[in-house]
Order: C-alpha cells, then sequence, then structure tokens
C-alpha cells in the first residue's frame, strides 16, 4: 500500500528522519509512539507531502509520489488527515463541512454529498449535531467532526496526528471509540499518540520513533510488553512509571493524589495496592517529609503487573533525614504497616541528599 524507500528529511542542521525504509500493508493500523521531537509529526507530513522529503521516497499504491510530474491533490483524496487542532471551517455548519471536501474535491452533487455526510454523522455519533456551528460544540466533538470530514473523500489511508492531545481529558476516549471503530472497517491507518493503552489496543504495528528514525517496529505486545532495543525499554520504563516531583512553596496535594489515582486506573492497579500508595504518600510526603526535612522531593512509583506490587521511590531534601527517625509516632507506625522493605540511604546527587525506597504488596 504505502512503501517508504531511504526517506530522509533535513531541517538545516537537523534530521529527525534519517534514511528510514518500511511498509505498509493495506489494512493496517499502525501506532507511532516515541519521545517528543523525534520526528512522528514529520514523518506523517512526507508520507502526503505536506512536506517535501529532502530525499527517498514515497511510493503510494505503486506511484512515487515525491515525483514532481504526480498531481499530490488526487492522492490527497486518497489520503486524509486529522491534526491535533481539528482545523474545522468556522464559518461553515457541521454538515457543510463534511460535504464541502466532497463537493470540491471529489466533483459529487450536494445532495450526494449531503446524503454521504449524514452517514459519516451517524457513524461518529453526532448526527444531531449537523445544523451547529464548530463553536458550538466541544473539543470531543470537533474532533468527531474532522474524522467525518476526512472520511468524505473516501480514502484508502488515514493520518491521525495527536488526534486527543487537544482534548479535554473527559473527551479522549469519545474520540478513541471513534477510531476503534474505524480501524476495524479495514481502512489503513498511521496514528501518532501519547495515549500508550489507546496505542497498544487499537493497533496491529508499533513504530517507535526515536534516534533518528524508525528506531523499532513489532506487534504491540513485542513493543510494549518485551521492547529488544535499549532506547525502548527505557521508553516502556518511563511510561510505566510515574513521576511527581514536588516544590514545598508550590505544593497541590490534590493534584497529585489525582494523578496517582489515575495512573493507578491506567495500569490497572488492584484497588488494595492503589489505596496503600495513596497513605503512603500521604504520611511520608505530607505528614513526614515537609514537616521535618527541607527541600524538594521526587516521588516515583512503578506498578510491576507480574508480582502485584507496587514499587516506590522517593528522592528528596538538601539535607540528611531518615524518615524511619521521624517525630511522628503516628504517620512512622501507618507507614511501616504498609511499606515492606523499606531501605534508606543517603545520596550524592545535586538536587536531593536522601533515596527512601519500599514496596507496597497486594496483601
Ligand atoms: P514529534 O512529532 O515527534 O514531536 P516533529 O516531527 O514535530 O516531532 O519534529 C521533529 C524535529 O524537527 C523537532 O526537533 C522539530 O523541532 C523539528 N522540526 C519540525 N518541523 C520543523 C520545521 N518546519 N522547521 C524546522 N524544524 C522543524
Ligand atoms: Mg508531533
Amino acid at each position: 500500500m504505502i512503501e517508504l524507500i531511504n526517506l530522509t528529511k533535513t531541517y538545516g542542521s537537523l534530521t529527525p528522519i534519517k534514511d528510514l525504509s518500511v511498509k505498509i500493508n493495506k489494512g493496517d493500523v499502525i501506532s507511532i509512539i516515541g519521545p517528543s521531537g523525534t520526528g512522528k509529526s514529520t514523518l506523517l507530513r512526507c508520507i502526503n507531502m505536506l512536506e517535501t522529503p529532502t530525499s527517498g521516497k514515497v511510493v503510494f499504491d505503486g506511484i512515487d509520489i515525491t515525483d514532481k510530474k504526480v498531481d499530490i491533490s488526487k492522492i490527497r483524496l486518497r489520503m486524509g488527515m486529522v491534526f491535533q487542532s481539528f482545523n474545522l471551517f468556522e464559518n461553515m455548519t457541521v454538515i457543510e463541512n463534511i460535504m464541502f471536501p466532497r463537493i470540491k474535491l471529489k466533483k459529487k452533487t450536494r445532495q450526494e454529498a449531503y446524503e454521504k455526510a449524514i452517514i459519516l454523522l451517524k457513524m461518529v455519533g453526532l448526527a444531531d449535531k449537523a445544523l451547529s456551528y464548530p463553536d458550538q460544540l466541544s473539543g470531543g466533538q470537533k474532533q468527531r467532526v474532522a474524522i467525518a470530514r476526512a472520511l468524505s473523500t473516501e480514502p484508502e489511508v488515514i493520518l491521525f496526528d495527536e488526534p486527543t492531545s487537544a482534548l479535554d481529558p473527559t473527551m479522549v476516549s469519545e474520540v478513541e471509540m471513534v477510531i476503534s471503530k474505524l480501524a476495524k472497517t479495514g481502512v489503513t491507518m498511521l496514528i501518532v499518540t501519547h495515549e500508550m493503552k489507546f496505542a497498544k489496543e487499537v493497533a496491529n504495528r508499533v513504530f517507535y520513533l526515536d534516534d533518528g528514525g524508525l528506531y523499532e517496529e513489532g506487534t504491540p505486545e513485542e513493543i510494549f510488553e518485551n521492547p529488544k532495543k535499549e532506547l525502548t525499554k527505557k521508553f516502556m520504563k518511563k511510561i510505566r512509571s510515574l513521576e511527581l516531583r514536588i516544590d514545598p512553596d508550590d505544593y497541590d496535594f490534590g493534584s497529585a493524589i489525582t494523578k496517582i489515582e489515575e495512573y493507578c486506573y491506567l495500569n490497572h492497579v488492584p484497588n488494595r495496592v492503589r489505596y496503600k500508595t495513596q497513605s503512603a504518600f500521604e504520611e511520608l510526603v505530607n505528614e513526614i517529609i515537609l514537616n521535618e526535612c527541607k527541600g524538594n522531593i521526587c516521588f516515583n512509583i512503578e506498578f510491576i503487573p507480574l508480582e502485584d506490587k507496587m514499587i516506590v521511590d522517593v528522592q528528596y531534601g538538601k539535607e540528611k533525614f531518615n524518615p524511619l527517625d521521624s517525630v511522628n509516632g503516628l504517620s512512622l507506625k501507618i507507614l511501616e504497616g504498609i511499606a515492606a522493605n523499606p531501605k534508606y540511604s543517603e545520596i550524592d546527587n545535586e538536587d536531593y541528599q536522601n533515596n527512601f525506597s519500599f514496596m507496597l504488596e497486594n496483601q
């Protein structure tokens, strides 16, 4: 369907995509992940020639579309794109937004385009919003309209560039559901996303971009559960853990607890372990360290599903302080009651003097 051959894109002294070669098959749903700035957007934009590759080829259905003789607007009809920032026409109603490319680019009649738009609106669950204007819609609804619009030319490939990252967290799942539904229709899709659970569930292949290109690729299981290469392993470890950096002068307990809650939800942490994590955080950070030791705190958690336990690792303080010597007897007792294998050590780090770690088990 699409073959990238030695694709390279250079911006001045920067080469985010270097000599990338890969084949994308018809019906593939590919999640593209990786740290920011590794060329994920650039890759998508080179595939539909919104960016001209510096060298290499993009072969789409047997046609080298980097060839200047190719009419790229015809190719783009066959390759829809959905952006982070919706890009709807604000002065048109929802249904006109969807009809527009079909009339303008596919030269269909208004009646035909209208009928198609209604079908697409039903598919994204917004038939009742046909006559609304974009500014009357929520972010999630706007993005669903943008998806319907991308589908109106009946593309064979759809490119999504972080379709949910501009959305309020409550609206992410409605958009993901539409994309998942689309994935089952057999249309070829490339999805750049930071939503790792979604990336894993929606795709049959995952591209991990780093270090100037396609660093590792594989099935979702291979990339997420068993990455082979160093940077992929590091990235997976990082996304599996949560780091809370606490500055005592600007500390919001509610927001910290909410982040732990979200992390536990996303990582299927059992309730008992989640409860222990929140208690340990509250006793150790609020009651002990913040009262007895000056300086910033870096609180890390990582859930190990196979062992059903949470690893907690905390760095803190500008002066030496062992929490097990705390004067707060009650908090210490609670902490000792839930923390298995507590270990304190002094460290010599620019920011922190102390390290305290322990485990929270599901029992
Ligand atoms: P990602 O989508 O993975 O975050 P991008 O593809 O947007 O990364 O960018 C890759 C690198 O190329 C970044 O360092 C970015 O600053 C740079 N870059 C992207 N677009 C341009 C541009 N039009 N001009 C110059 N540099 C760019
Ligand atoms: Mg990007």
